[in-house]
């Protein structure tokens, strides 16, 4: 993948290339030669980027695993970035709230605001889960569009690839054809890797969770894990006492076999709750690079299944 985080943008490119823009609107957006900018929210959708267009695409992530992509800055390399780009892929229904209209506002790129082609949200092209029917931000809750994270379903990935391929072709036509090769090649091999995970995770069905964020809502769909119980009173808030008190008395009533928590969460009440229950805490990465392992998507999806796999072997052990 390339990676062009410190990628410099001479001042007199921008205005030639603005120049460009204004004397041939119909022109294609990307010269033949260079390579589509892409700026990615997340590292998913930087590596589904990667996969369908492979070196024509220099693609910019905006955050890393490690990173809670509720709460980003849009720190200046991150306006850069917007700036240059001809195309950006995020989540949507509102994960990147906090940051990404500033950064947009910021950059005043015309190609990447809303409605324009450059502007690809991921869960546009997938049913969400969890929307609450009416819109309701009260006491924090960072999910009032839906439940945002939906990379957790690999079926999700197929959506989000089979609608990307579309805008990449619209976005730079002179090279459509690749990233259709690309994309058929990808969905063929993805769907057999698909397969193989949902037959390994056939044991976890029915597995009774619990989970620190409310961030797996398409993993338990895809593979019938019950979500128990949630750390987190509403998503985004951190729990009180008053809560982790409440979550044990609810586990003695509805036993649970493991903790799960993404790779970037604060670990402290998850690992609280495993020394009071003696349940295991599964990190799972969560998204490409959450750990050593999960270094592409097929890898992160063979991680994934493996920890909980692992987790739900290991017999459950007494506080
Ligand atoms: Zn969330």
């Amino acid at each position: 993948m390339h990676t062009a985080s410190d990628h410099p943008t001479p001042s007199l490119r921008w205005c030639v290339a603005g120049a460009a823009w204004m004397i041939a609107a119909a022109w294609p957006a990307v010269a033949a030669s260079a390579p589509l900018q892409v700026m990615a929210c997340e590292p998913e959708w930087a590596a589904l980027v990667t996969e369908l267009a492979g070196d024509n695409a220099q693609v910019y992530r905006a955050t890393n695993a490690l990173q809670d992509p509720h709460r980003i800055e849009a720190r200046p390399s991150l306006i850069a970035a917007a700036r240059r780009a001809d195309l950006l892929v995020c989540t949507g229904a509102e994960l990147e709230a906090g940051w990404l209209p500033i950064l947009l506002q910021q950059a005043g790129n015309p190609r990447i605001q809303p409605g324009r082609p450059g502007h690809f949200m991921a869960t546009d092209q997938v049913p969400l889960r969890n929307v609450p029917k009416a819109l309701d931000r009260a006491h924090g809750d960072v999910h009032a569009a839906g439940n945002p994270h939906i990379q957790t379903d690999p079926r999700n990935i197929e959506l989000v690839a089979r609608a990307l391929v579309q805008r990449l072709s619209a976005i730079d036509p002179p090279r459509a054809e690749t990233y259709r090769a690309r994309t058929t090649d990808f969905l063929l091999r993805w769907g057999q890797a698909t397969t193989r995970w949902t037959q390994q995770a056939a044991p976890l069905k029915g597995l009774p969770v619990v989970v620190q964020h409310d961030g797996f809502p398409y993993l338990e769909a895809w593979l019938g894990l019950r979500q128990v119980a949630t750390l987190e009173p509403k998503p985004g808030v951190e729990a009180s006492s008053a809560h982790l008190a409440g979550v044990i008395s609810q586990l003695a009533q509805q036993p649970a076999r493991m903790v799960l928590r993404a790779a970037y969460n604060d670990g402290r009440s998850a690992d609280w709750l495993a020394q009071r229950t003696g349940l295991p805490v599964v990190v799972l990465p969560y998204t490409v690079g959450g750990n050593e392992q999960a270094g592409n998507l097929f890898a992160l999806f063979d991680d994934t299944v493996a920890r909980l796999l692992n987790a739900a072997a290991t017999p459950p052990v007494s506080p």
